[in-house]
């Protein structure tokens, strides 16, 4: 089962069910845990076992610790994200070169994400909650697709999204570039039914070919462009 969750801000958040356990994955932007809370017990499907991040920044992971505290659900993200989730993160364009951290806390925590204590780091090809890791790097270091088989279902995180189709996220917040250019071709061998973007609305049939043809198209145009 694969829900998108209501009331949230920031990135689409969505709870998947699975015999392997209950995830909700990116939760949303701070504040946005009550909505998550909420949604989740009208479900009656018991509690979230793992928040899911599918990369650390704010608009998805903004209010994972909270919700994790107030649920018991445990924290996952890829290994490479984790830096940015602690204090003295990397500095960077989304922390804002490190400014991020010097001001108070009350307005630091709408701009970074400090989960604070231990999280699951994850690795490309692992599975969790019947989730299996795609490590896409460019967007964030940590940058990650999960692959649901018994949904025949993609989550895309911020590798791709479909707010006015199919792209791939603009330079100005990607920490790589060319990394997240080159991040999408992770996905061209996967089969799935669906997808499900961090922004954007879902692709209900068909999704892989769908990618797959935005993917050919923007070889083609780049071997055009020489
Ligand atoms: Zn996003
Ligand atoms: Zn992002």
């Amino acid at each position: 089962m694969i829900q998108r969750i209501p009331g949230v801000r920031g990135a689409q958040a969505y709870l998947h069910h699975s015999r392997e356990g209950l995830a909700v994955i990116d939760p949303g932007y701070t504040g946005s845990f009550r909505a998550v809370c909420r949604f989740v017990e009208q479900q009656g499907l018991g509690g979230i076992d793992w928040v899911i991040l599918t990369h650390h920044h704010i608009d998805h992971a903004g209010t994972a610790l909270a919700l994790c505290q107030a649920t018991g659900a445990r924290l996952a993200v890829h290994q490479a994200d984790a830096p940015y989730l602690q204090p003295r993160r990397p500095k960077e364009r989304m922390t804002l070169w490190g400014l991020a951290d010097r001001l108070p806390s009350g307005l630091a925590r709408f701009v970074v994400t400090c989960a604070g204590r231990a999280a699951r780091l994850l690795e490309d090809g692992e599975t969790i909650a019947g989730l299996t890791v795609v490590h896409g790097p460019g967007h964030t270091p940590g940058s990650i697709g999960l692959l649901s088989e018994s949904e025949s279902a993609l989550f895309l995180g911020d590798i791709l999204n479909n707010e006015r189709g199919i792209r791939t996220p603009p330079w100005n917040v990607n920490h790589s570039h060319q990394g997240a250019m080159r991040a999408p071709q992770r996905l061209e061998l996967l089969r799935y039914e669906r997808a499900y973007f961090g922004h954007g609305p879902a692709i209900l049939a068909g999704a892989d070919q769908t990618v797959r043809a935005f993917l050919t198209l923007r070889k083609t145009a780049a071997a055009l462009a020489g």
